[in-house]
């Protein structure tokens, strides 16, 4: 059982979050909606960035959502009374969880059950182009790159081996007991 104190150690920090994760969704809004995108033109960026851009911010306010829904969850818990237990068992969900994931209201077990459930559901979750943004943007960057510039790096880096004496006074460079 969670302690007063302990509860209201975590509303607090639920409202934190909350205020938090609703500043960064208007800001994104304001973004799109304010035409705030137009510092872009200053850039060479294609239509392709800004979309790209656009739909990770999309992905983002729904995990946000989810997230929000989750805290309301929480906080409503905490108004009735039930807060720190699970949702689907009422058995008390470990502290250690609410310490890290105080918007719980799962324990450890029903939690990963609804987990898997919910992967079952997508296709693909939305959660793979948000958790890897660079990894996305590299696939995207080499959908639209062609063969050609990439053997040209390769080549300026071999050339760039070629044009030190040889490749061990090269790597004698960072050797940290030369700066001594
Ligand atoms: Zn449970």
């Amino acid at each position: 059982m969670l302690t007063e104190k302990q509860i209201e150690t975590f509303k607090q920090r639920l409202l934190k979050e909350k205020a938090k994760t609703e500043g960064y969704m208007d800001r994104r809004e304001e973004t799109y909606d304010e035409g705030e995108l137009s510092h872009y033109d200053n850039h060479p960026a294609d239509s392709g960035e800004e979309l790209f851009l656009r739909e990770r911010d999309q992905a983002l306010n729904e995990l946000d959502e989810e997230f929000l829904s989750d805290v309301d969850k929480a906080l409503l818990a905490i108004q009735n009374g039930t807060y720190g237990k699970c949702e689907v068992c009422g058995k008390d969900i470990e502290l250690d969880r609410l310490e890290v994931i105080p918007e719980a209201t799962l324990c450890i077990e029903h939690a990963r059950a609804q987990e898997e459930e919910h992967e079952r559901e997508l296709d693909r979750p939305v959660e793979e182009d948000v958790l890897n943004p660079d990894e996305t943007a590299r696939r995207k960057e080499l959908d639209g790159t062609d063969e050609p510039g990439q053997k040209t790096d390769a080549f300026s880096q071999v050339e760039d081996y070629g044009s030190s004496d040889t490749i061990a006074d090269s790597e004698g460079n960072h050797d940290p007991t030369r700066e001594q």
